[in-house]
């Protein structure tokens, strides 16, 4: 089978398990206790927080260890409604993933408005609209993700940081499909706050982080034991933790690279003439690919590269379940077939070039097999 679908999740790193078993086996104490076996445990948290900071150029001290991607979007979405009673505005960029959204939806239900920025054809927000909602309303929150999960397009970040600082405005960027892929730095570009995921970047699944600038007062809503400097109460994942750090470590030395990727496209849209690249247009994270195959029903794709040895994804596969066209294609004008058309690739540092060329002939060969099917019949499509 070659994997297709990092942008899903991605494999633990054999580096990244060897550093975390430990702290399963013989490790496995309380960090919070006294004894000398429970102070390792300890300072091997505060190691690994070093390594996540290292990573996006951040004081250690900055970084809250939480269980995942979309607990970091929330505690930041809430943390911004309870410190901003007289700001009572979110802006999102209508592309967000449903961790932003769904907390944004409840900031509109306690009474709060929120704005959705509209994007481009390639996916990048208006930022002329950005600026014209934050002279509308005193506004708490803009929150832009750094990387799209589903065409990998890059936001001006920086651009976006700087308008909502002028209008007195808070900056959240969701990085979770950033981190560990392209470089990210909080001295360049100073958001307010940022998510990111361990199982995105070769870390296992369960364990994430969320930075939070120390220019900006934080609420937290996990309360209890007062762990995290009492940021985010809980007794800790401390073998989840210990991995993230060595996944991030990795990730400092060994970057993502886009050629396979780029090779990947090319052979694709070579032999298949009315396929195209979502977001070619804008700067995208070097592995991931959007590709939509007009006429053609990416769910069948899906079914037939399954069986033929290729795992990747319609549209976002934290959606999977989800039956309804991809609202990041659709934000960027793309008709509601065209989005159904659309499979979703991503590769990682664990890709060959030689996986990228059998992956593009198995596309290749799935995608001419379906047209035929559906020029022979107008029946429902029977794999056998
Ligand atoms: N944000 C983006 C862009 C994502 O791609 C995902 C997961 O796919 C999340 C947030 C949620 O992250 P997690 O799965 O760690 O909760």
């Amino acid at each position: 089978m070659i994997y297709l679908d990092s942008n899903a999740t991605s494999a633990v790193a054999p580096e990244v398990l060897d550093a975390m078993l430990p702290f399963l086996r013989q490790s496995f104490h309380n960090p919070s206790s006294s004894y000398s076996a429970a102070r390792e445990v300890k300072t091997a948290i505060e190691v690994a927080r070093a390594q996540v900071a290292a990573l996006i150029n951040s004081r250690p001290e900055s970084l809250v260890f939480t269980s995942c991607g979309t607990e970091s979007l929330n505690a930041a979405i809430e943390s911004a409604w309870q410190t901003c009673p007289d700001r009572r505005h979110l802006i999102i960029s209508a592309t967000e993933h449903s961790a932003v959204i769904e907390p944004a939806r409840r900031w509109a239900t306690r009474g709060g408005k929120v704005t959705f920025l509209q994007v481009d054809a390639d996916g990048l927000p208006d930022l002329e609209q950005l600026v014209a909602a934050l002279k509308s309303t005193p506004t708490a929150l803009v929150s832009v993700m750094w990387a799209n999960n589903e065409t990998g397009v890059l936001a001006s970040i920086d651009k976006v940081t700087q308008l909502a600082h002028d209008h007195g405005a808070m900056m959240l960027t969701d990085a979770v499909q950033a981190v560990g892929k392209v470089s990210v730095d909080v001295q360049k570009t100073p958001v307010d706050f940022l998510a990111l995921s361990g199982h995105k970047f070769h870390a296992p699944k369960g364990v994430g982080a969320l930075y939070v600038s120390p220019r900006v007062r934080f609420d937290p809503w996990m309360l209890g034991g007062g762990q995290e400097s009492g940021k985010r109460s809980g007794t800790e994942n401390v073998a989840g933790i210990v991995a993230l750090g060595r996944a991030a470590e990795l990730a400092l030395s060994k970057p993502e690279v886009g050629e396979m990727r780029d090779a990947f496209e090319q052979n694709l849209v070579s032999h298949c003439p009315c396929a195209y690249v979502h977001g070619k247009g804008a700067p995208r994270l070097p592995g991931t690919s959007s590709i939509c195959f007009p006429g053609l029903v990416a769910a069948e794709m899906l079914i037939l590269l399954d069986k033929l040895g290729l795992a990747c994804s319609a549209g976002s596969a934290c959606h999977t379940a989800n039956v309804h066209p991809s609202h990041v294609l659709q934000a960027m004008g793309v008709s509601a077939d065209d989005a159904a058309s659309t499979l979703r690739f991503s590769f990682c540092r664990y890709n060959t070039p030689h996986e990228a060329e059998e992956a593009a002939t198995l596309v290749i060969q799935a995608e001419q097999r379906l047209r035929a099917l559906a020029e022979e019949a107008a029946g429902p499509v029977v794999f056998s």
